[in-house]
């Protein structure tokens, strides 16, 4: 009857509700130690230059190895992260690691530029200028070489904090991009306000720039505005070459995605960029 197929619908509804809360709480409590026992590691993005097809940067992308279950993706943990404070510790670890694997690329005389994301938690919390600062000196790498990426929800949070976070990052050689642009609360006008210095058009404007008029036209546009506000624009999700086509056509500066690589280990990323540079 119509009654039990309700009931049942609404029994297996409140199992699979269930079971994801378990999962939460699971992830939760083991993401408390994860940071300790060793479990966090960094994969890295090629960036290209559109002009030269050569990388340019990686973005930094974190994962999370835990034993008996294997490789957690951040779409899993982060908004955890977020909720529960850990951001701050995971976020201090993933800058800290980065600026690490900087420090082996320059020694190798690879000069590659790594970008971080940032939580609105961590733009906001006021402590993590001086960390950065202090672990640029401790580690003795280049700050120019590092970019945050934030996203446009952590620009209309708290204008003020964020702003002086940015400000002083970028007084101290950093640049600062904006991630997933266009899918936020989108207000232009803090566009001109705001210490940035480049724009990553969000992959889902990308993914059918082939064939989609209109997505055609948001990405010839954005590619204009920023220009017009001298910054710099990175594709996001590239994975097809109609795709690249058009946006070496339309002058997009950088972009990423699965049709140049995948996020990597640091081995492999040390591998690929070996062979680029010498073949240059
Ligand atoms: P994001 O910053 O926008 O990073 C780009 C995401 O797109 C990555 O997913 C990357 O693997 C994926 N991607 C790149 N190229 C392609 C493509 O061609 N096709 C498709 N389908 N996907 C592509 P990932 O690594 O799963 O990260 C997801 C999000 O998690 C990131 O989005 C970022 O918001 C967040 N995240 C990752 N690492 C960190 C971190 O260290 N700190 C913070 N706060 N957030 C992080
Ligand atoms: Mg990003
Ligand atoms: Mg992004
Ligand atoms: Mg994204």
């Amino acid at each position: 009857s119509a009654n039990k197929k309700t009931r049942n619908a609404i029994q297996f509804y409140s199992q699979e509700l269930k079971e994801a809360s378990h999962r939460r709480i699971d992830l939760e409590q083991a993401l408390k130690l994860a940071i300790e026992n060793d479990e966090l590691l960094l994969n890295l993005q090629p960036i290209l230059n559109l002009k030269t097809l050569k990388i340019e940067k990686a973005e930094v992308l974190v994962r999370w190895n835990r034993p008996d279950e294997g490789i957690v993706m951040p779409s899993e943990f982060i908004a955890i992260a977020e909720k529960t404070g850990l951001i701050v510790p995971l976020g201090k670890w993933v800058f800290n690691k980065a600026a690490e694997y900087l420090k082996q690329l320059e020694r190798s005389d690879i000069q590659i530029k790594l970008s971080i994301n940032l939580s609105p938690m961590q733009v906001m919390d006021s402590s993590f200028f001086e960390f950065i600062k202090s672990t640029i000196e401790r580690q003795q790498v280049d700050p120019t070489l590092l970019e945050l990426e934030v996203t446009e929800s952590s620009l209309i949070n708290d204008y003020n904090e964020v702003f002086n976070l940015l400000n002083s990052a970028r007084g101290l050689g950093l640049s600062v991009s904006v991630d997933d642009f266009g899918t936020g609360y989108s207000s232009l006008a803090y566009l001109k306000r705001l210490p940035i210095d480049i724009l990553k058009i969000d992959r889902s404007f990308v993914q059918d720039i082939a064939t989609d008029a209109n997505d055609k036209a948001i990405v010839m546009a954005v590619i204009a505005m920023a220009h017009q506000l001298k910054l710099k624009v990175i594709a996001e999700g590239v994975e097809t070459q109609e795709q690249q086509r058009f946006l070496v056509d339309n002058e997009c500066d950088s972009a990423q995605g699965y049709l140049f690589s995948r996020p990597i280990l640091f081995a492999d990323f040390v591998k690929l960029i070996s062979s680029q540079w010498q073949s240059s």
